[in-house]
């Protein structure tokens, strides 16, 4: 339930309001915009007379909430979650690109590619130090010796970094070593790590399991926000259907779907959707035009001898291309890197 209070209601009506629901056992999630608060009530609202709340005074006008995310859903929040990490901005009109190889494999490597992707004009460096691969005899990732490499790279460019965690064995090591923390899609609901990450204040990029549904994907946000982390991205990464030409199949419809269900920026990752270089571009640019905050996009200076995921890599120069066009279309829709 969202209680709408009237413009320039006074601090003391919404303590009272808030004290009132808060006194019945509930929470209250408080949204302040430069000319209205909206009150959001989380938990069995059955408990409450909506008509009781829209007579006390101040209250525009109370709303049911169908859904089942709060803080994540538009109506608690209005206006566009924006994400700062270090001045790199994703959301309310900035686009995060994150750009890397798949996998971190050696200083040189890593090194080599954060120092292309930024005088491209990637804002991230991307880089697997732990993989979640299909089998266990692929390549596994540095592991540690990767979020070392990892933070050379970013000395070397000041690029924030983006790594993806597997396990809450190594949350505390994240959260100090790392800038933005990413689930990738087969944790999506790995409900131990969400909690996790959500008593953190990390940034996190959640992206979209293999067979999620959009509400599903959400309600994994709401995990990590339920806790007090709002620093939310979401990625959209392609999801499993009956097609075998692609790795998967990507879902640009879910860019307005969760423009108009919550605040939270969204990006698209073209590399894990499509599964080959030559589908990265043509979906990277229709993502920008159909309103995402960002992309993440797989680089690699040798694709063909990359320890994983080289067939959808592009190459730095590639990559260089891709961005003049992103640049571009970034302006026809308003929005700058
Ligand atoms: C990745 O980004 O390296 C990755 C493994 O992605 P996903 O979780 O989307 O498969
Ligand atoms: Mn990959």
């Amino acid at each position: 339930m969202v209680i709408v209070m009237k413009p320039r209601v006074s601090k003391e009506e919404v303590r009272i309001i808030k004290a009132i629901i808060e006194a019945k056992g509930l929470e209250v999630n408080l949204s302040k915009g430069n000319t209205y608060y909206i009150i959001g009530i989380i938990g069995d609202t059955s408990i409450i007379d909506p008509n009781k709340l829209q007579a006390l005074k101040g209250v525009e006008r109370v709303m049911k909430v169908q859904e089942p995310f709060k803080k994540a859903n538009r109506l608690f929040k209005p206006e566009d979650t924006v994400i700062n990490v270090q001045d790199s901005i994703i959301g309310g009109g900035k686009l995060g690109i994150m750009a890397g190889p798949c996998s971190v494999e050696s200083e040189e490597q890593i090194v080599e590619i954060a120092k292309r992707v930024k005088a491209a004009g990637a804002n991230f460096l991307r880089g697997g130090a732990f993989k979640p691969r299909t089998s266990p005899y692929s390549f596994q990732g540095l592991e540690l010796e990767g979020l070392k490499l990892l933070k050379i790279a970013k000395q070397e460019t000041g690029l924030p970094i983006v790594t993806e965690l597997m396990s809450t064995d190594y949350i505390d090591t994240f959260v100090d070593e790392v800038d933005v923390i990413q689930i990738g899609a087969r944790n999506m609901q790995n409900f131990d790590l969400l909690k996790q990450v959500g008593n953190t204040n990390k940034p996190v990029l959640l992206k979209r399991g293999l067979s999620a549904t959009i509400e599903e994907w959400l309600m994994s946000a709401e995990y990590i926000m339920a806790g007090g982390n709002e620093n939310v991205v979401l990625c959209e990464r392609g999801v499993r259907t009956f097609e075998t030409m692609t790795r998967n199949t990507l879902d640009l419809q879910a860019v307005p779907v969760i423009k108009k269900l919550s605040h939270l920026p969204i990006i698209i990752d073209p590399s894990h959707a499509g599964g080959d270089a030559y589908l990265v571009e043509p979906m990277a640019k229709a993502a920008i035009m159909a309103g995402a905050d960002g992309l993440m996009i797989e680089v690699h200076n040798d694709p063909e001898n990359a320890l994983s995921d080289g067939q959808q890599s592009l190459t730095p120069d590639k990559f260089e291309v891709l961005m003049n066009k992103i640049k571009f279309l970034a302006e026809i829709v308003d929005k700058e890197i």
